[in-house]
């Protein structure tokens, strides 16, 4: 072994870049932090293929209080991550969410906007006719009412937030390299070091796994099962002859997705179960956008009929079978090793949140700002899932 990190981060997508971004920040400059990236130009990771939104409307007090941090992150993003003067396109737009339910479903909308507003995100509940009044391209007729964001939610430039966190990680320090790490080097209750493709090895003081989808393989070399999977998800870019002035990201109550891009729309909706298998190809399914997706949208708003389809993409959400939440930090049998996977759709926004969260643990073994204690190791190992209803 000729080199040894103080921290070494393996995977350098949003995640890896955050924490870098962190440690940087806080450690003494003589402090060793090394990034290690299979793919450095991430083509096919989450975070560059994302829809790149961000909400405050979750189920779940941390995910809330999370992705709040993330919008305070964003609005200062460009002071915080500048580089000799030069800040990074970040593009955030404050333009909401408004998820719409049905008489069925507005029960849990209203007891999820009580956890929601316990935690001060900006929300507000809309019945059928204010909905009607303030979205009038909108069809509402089966609808109850819906939960519109008022502020700190919308979307971004996912590649801008990567790129900007990675090279003011780097102004301060951290070492990026290409390389992909065949193994984790497991001694008792520590990794000594990391094993990379040619054959060498790098000693770690702390490794962070924040390989995405690649993150249960790599934690199989250290002998930990981490119930994360590759699930395909495909966004399609269409435009639409008809206007929908002051459009939020809408989630419809049948799953379909849509926000503005552009002059035109993105949209989407998770697969049924049945149809969702582990994958590992970037292919779009025929059909998705016509057969299934289409019908939907123009139900919703009848002016989307015109619908044309532009482009499409799939990418690989980084699931948590167990719970669809995160799970974060170190694993009982092994204290040197944290880990940050199993986003299930939301890594992006809770990037500077787990960012700082990872950087705290390194620092002082345990949370200083949010509390995140709750989506540990612990919950998995004890069968105690701790579940997040608005997955979209
Ligand atoms: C279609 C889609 C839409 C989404 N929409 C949103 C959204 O609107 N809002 C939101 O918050 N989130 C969204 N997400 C989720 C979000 O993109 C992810 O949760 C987040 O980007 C995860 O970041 P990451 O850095 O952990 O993983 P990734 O971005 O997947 O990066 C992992 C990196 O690790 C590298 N790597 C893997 N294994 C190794 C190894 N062994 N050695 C070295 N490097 C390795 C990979 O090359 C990759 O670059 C979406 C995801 C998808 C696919």
């Amino acid at each position: 072994m000729t080199e040894s990190f103080d921290v070494v981060i393996v995977g350098g997508a949003v995640i890896g870049s955050a924490a870098a971004f962190f440690l940087a920040e806080a450690l003494p400059r003589s402090a060793r932090v090394l990034v290690l990236e299979a793919d450095t130009g991430y083509a096919h990771c989450a975070t560059t293929r994302s829809l790149a939104s961000i909400r405050h409307q979750f189920s779940t007090p941390e995910n809330v209080r999370m992705s709040m941090f993330g919008t305070e992150f964003l609005r200062h993003a460009g002071a915080r991550l500048e580089v000799n003067g030069e800040a990074p396109l970040i593009g955030f737009v404050e333009a909401g969410y408004l998820f719409l339910a049905t008489a069925a479903g507005w029960a849990t909308l209203q007891c999820n906007h009580a956890v929601q507003r316990a935690e001060g995100a900006q929300v507000a509940l809309l019945g059928g006719e204010a909905l009607a009044a303030r979205f009038p391209w909108l069809a509402t007729g089966d609808l109850a009412g819906g939960s519109l964001g008022l502020a700190g939610e919308g979307w971004l430039d996912a590649h801008g937030l990567m790129h900007g966190l990675q090279r003011k990680a780097r102004s301060l320090g951290v070492q990026v390299r290409a390389g992909r790490v065949e193994a984790l080097l497991r001694e008792g209750s520590r990794i000594g070091a990391v094993r990379l493709a040619d054959g060498s090895t790098i000693g770690c003081g702390t490794v962070i796994n924040a390989a995405g989808t690649g993150a249960a393989a790599l934690a199989r070399t250290a002998g930990i099962e981490l119930p994360v999977q590759a699930r395909k998800r495909c966004v399609f870019h269409f435009r639409s002859p008809e206007a929908a002035p002051g459009c939020p990201l809408v989630i419809d109550p049948c799953g379909l997705y849509f926000r503005p891009e552009g002059a035109g729309f993105l949209c989407g909706m998770a697969p049924p179960e049945d149809e969702d298998p582990e994958c590992s190809d970037f292919d779009v399914p025929p059909g998705w956008f016509e057969d299934r997706l289409w019908p939907l949208l123009a139900q919703r708003v009848p002016g989307f009929e015109a619908a044309r389809p532009l482009s499409s993409w799939a990418g690989h959400y980084d699931v948590n079978v167990f719970d669809h939440n995160v799970i974060l930090g170190a694993h009982p049998q092994i204290d040197n090793l944290l880990f940050a996977n199993g986003f299930s759709g939301h890594g992006l926004q809770q990037s500077p949140a787990i960012g700082r969260a990872l950087m705290e643990l390194v620092l002082h073994g345990g949370f200083r700002s949010l509390d995140l204690g709750a989506l540990g190791w612990q919950r998995v190992l004890q069968n105690r899932p701790l579940r997040e209803v608005n997955v979209v």
